[in-house]
């Protein structure tokens, strides 16, 4: 009995002390770093390994076609309301057949700031070194898919070769089409081509651009598929590894909520919104059919999954879950 009394005093006490201590304590747990940002997802011989550029968090208002209602509905039903807007990741993929390492897409380097720019010592990091890259494929010339190849001037991968659609490097490179656009978007326009310049040029001095068209619609064991729309050139990459098949999609899709439950929303940077929407509704459509394996740069990080479609009209993105 008087042990028991002794016991329940010292666990009041314990109570109390540990109690003083919280209320005593400041609060200053600091969200920490996390560790670096690459995933190796294996396919039969070939390894995928997806590369994490960092997070960006885009205004709703970019996305055109919803209400405010309706967008707020589908972020709360996903859990993803945010005050500092939609978050969407910035990936690109590393390919390693054995015989080459190719890289889809190769991030934002420093061209929007310290939030982006991370893959190329997320590279590192993964194992890889940036002279063992053989090639480059770029979806499109948007500063978050071009300017992770090079850095002030010098190339990133310098053993690699660039390959980018015809239609693509001319719509950006050809100094007629600012001409073309409305006033109020050349400014924009010519600050982007910059960037793509400034990426491009160790590359283009070495001779390791190389331009496809509809003509050559594969390279190796990677074929081409047009995704126009997004931007006027825009591919998405396919891959046949043993009896499964990965495609690189690019950025047909931005969000894995909005633009999943309701496909027909566009995105503010699609420079032709319509073609776009159709692009997305026949692709989807198609990869919900037949079960490819997508990479997709904008979904959240690794990127990698499958889509679903119960009715054909909206979608559901199936991440790949953690395999160690
Ligand atoms: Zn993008």
């Amino acid at each position: 009995m008087k042990n028991l009394k002794l016991l329940l005093l010292a666990l009041t006490l314990g109570t109390t002390t540990i109690a003083t201590t919280q209320a005593a304590e400041p609060t200053t747990i600091q969200a920490p770093k996390q560790v670096a940002g690459y995933y190796h997802h294996q396919m039969g011989n070939t390894q995928i390994t997806a590369l994490l550029d960092g997070t960006n968090y885009l205004n709703p208002s970019m996305f055109k076609g919803l209400s405010d209602s309706e967008k707020s509905d589908i972020l709360k039903k996903y859990a993803a309301k945010n005050d500092k807007g939609v978050q969407t990741s910035v990936n690109a993929f590393l390919i390693n057949t054995g015989k080459q390492l190719l890289m889809v897409d190769s991030g934002a380097a420093s061209c929007f700031g310290d939030h982006l720019g991370s893959i190329y010592n997320n590279l590192k990091a993964s194992g890889h070194q940036p002279e063992q890259v053989n090639g480059v494929f770029l979806t499109h010339l948007h500063p978050d898919h071009v300017c992770g190849i090079s850095n002030n001037g010098v190339a990133h991968y310098p053993n690699a070769t660039l390959h980018i659609s015809k239609i693509e490097y001319d719509f950006w490179l050809n100094p007629k089409t600012v001409k073309k656009l409305p006033k109020d978007k050349q400014a924009g326009f010519l600050s982007t081509v910059e960037k793509i310049k400034a990426a491009l040029a160790p590359y283009e001095k070495a001779k390791k651009v190389k331009v496809f068209s509809d003509k050559s619609l594969a390279l190796g064991d990677i074929q081409f598929k047009p995704s126009f729309g997004h931007t006027p050139g825009h591919y998405s990459f396919k891959l046949k590894v043993a009896d499964q098949e990965v495609v690189f999609i690019g950025d047909i899709v931005h969000s894995h909520t909005l633009q999943f439950d309701k496909p027909e929303t566009a995105i503010e940077f699609d420079v032709d919104p319509k073609t776009a929407v159709q692009t997305r509704l026949k692709h989807f459509a198609e990869y919900a059919k037949q079960g490819q394996t997508i990479a997709a740069p904008h979904l959240p990080f690794p990127g990698i999954g499958h889509i679903y479609s119960q009715d054909g009209k909206s979608y559901q993105w199936m991440p790949i879950h953690f395999k160690d």
